[in-house]
């Protein structure tokens, strides 16, 4: 048996990035060969296996062929007999496509070198109509690579847009699709992956909330740049620029999804889009059964970022509300993370980038002033139920009141 390096590893290593993880394909055994080495399998009736020390991934070489709709419409065919050629050619990049052996000789049948140096991400063959998730992917891969000057080759983005006008889109499971998003929005340019997405008519089958949001104008006074979608792609970008987790990232992505219903009568104002923006929101959370942490994030910023803004006009009772809303006494990251999404939401205005947001320190230190209560003194004047509940509650009035004072000079 022959065994090569594949994949990311030897894209990775010519593009001289560090190397995660290393796939690896195996040609000329059986499966049972494997076994007989210590290789652990994967799956019950697939042909990979794990490393019985380095639990890295080894797989049979095979070939494929579409047999039915998305990813279960696949069948595949290992044997000894198929090639590394024959294996390469299944892949989705030419990029993806070249194999190392251990003396590092490239094997490069389908000129992945020479798409790497003209930072074109280019499909290999044909096939590549035949997975869906492939859009998705190479979208990642434009997001990854953008500040490398990577862009899709045309006639692969043409590609893309038949698929995305197929309905084939559609048969990717919520699990498959999010994982491809949450991986891109937590790359280095994830607004790439939008816009590309958006490029190939992929957008507006997998987010059309997101997609409606090109052409939207706001009031240039608060947005010099207008377009409703081009501030969200600089709210995401500013996201990545500041290193923010993925809740953030997801949240500034779907902060605005309301400004999509405003009647064009009403434009560029966009009254209550906060509001009405939450069953966009709770629909593209459910869509890709986004986990809890994003979904629970993006509805609140949805919610609550105009309160953001004007955090320093707030009255007392209006700031502990939303303080009250976020829960921030047993969610103090929650709330922190609100804040910088709010931040991001005010970055990602054209010119703007650099301003200073002091609502960011207001909040948390009105956060500082409502947790400061205490709960034992009031225990022991003999408050309890509901009682005790109001009574901190208007303690906690007294204390936002204090700090409004305190820091309006
Ligand atoms: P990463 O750095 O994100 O791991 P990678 O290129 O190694 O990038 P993997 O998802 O680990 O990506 O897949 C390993 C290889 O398998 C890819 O380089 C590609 O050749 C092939 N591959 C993976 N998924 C697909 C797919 N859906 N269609 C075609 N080829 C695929
Ligand atoms: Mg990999």
């Amino acid at each position: 048996m022959r065994i090569y390096k594949v994949g990311g590893a030897v894209r990775d290593r010519l593009l001289g990035k560090p190397v995660t993880d290393i796939d690896w394909v195996v040609v000329g055994a059986t499966t049972e060969e494997m076994l007989a080495k210590g290789f652990r399998p994967v799956g019950a009736d697939f042909p990979v296996f794990l490393h019985p020390k380095s639990g890295e991934e080894y797989a049979l070489a095979r070939t494929e062929r579409k047999s039915g709709r998305g990813y279960g419409g696949f069948t595949f065919h290992a044997s000894p007999e198929v090639t590394l050629e024959e294996d390469l050619i299944r892949r989705d990049l030419t990029i993806n496509a070249m194999a190392e052996d251990d003396q590092q000789n490239l094997t490069d049948p389908y000129h992945g070198q020479r798409d790497l140096e003209a930072r074109l991400l280019r499909h290999v063959s044909p096939a590549f109509a035949e997975d869906p998730l492939r859009v998705l992917r190479v979208a990642r891969f434009a997001a990854r690579y953008a500040t490398l000057g990577f862009t899709v080759a045309p006639e692969t983005l043409a590609l893309m847009h038949q698929l995305s006008e197929s309905g084939e889109l559609e048969a990717l499971t919520p699990e498959r699709s999010w994982k491809e998003i949450s991986r891109a929005l937590l790359e280095d340019q994830p607004q790439v992956f939008v816009e590309v997405l958006r490029a190939c008519g992929a957008l507006k089958v997998l987010m059309p909330e997101v997609d409606a949001l090109f052409g939207i104008p706001q009031p240039p006074a608060h947005h010099p740049e207008i377009d409703t979608g081009a501030h969200t792609l600089s709210v995401l970008q500013q996201a990545a620029l500041h290193k923010q987790p993925l809740t953030v990232r997801w949240a500034c992505l779907l902060h605005d999804l309301g400004k999509g219903l405003t009647p064009e009568d009403e434009w560029p104002r966009h009254i209550a889009h906060e509001f009405k923006g939450l069953k966009l929101i709770k629909a593209v959370n459910e869509r890709f059964k986004v986990p809890r942490d994003c979904q629970e994030l993006a509805l609140l910023v949805g919610e609550y970022h105009t309160h953001g803004h004007r955090a320093l006009e707030l009255k007392p009772s209006t700031l502990l509300e939303l303080l009250q809303s976020f829960d921030i006494y047993r969610r103090p990251q929650r709330f922190e993370e609100f804040i910088t999404a709010c931040e991001m939401d005010a970055r990602g205005r054209k010119g703007l980038e650099e301003r200073s947001y002091p609502q960011a320190d207001y909040l948390r230190g009105a956060a500082t002033a409502a947790r400061s209560v205490a709960v034992q003194p009031l225990l022991e004047k003999g408050f309890k139920g509901p009682e005790l509940g109001e009574e901190i509650k208007r303690e906690r009035l007294k204390a936002l009141k204090a700090y409004k004072e305190a820091t309006s000079v």
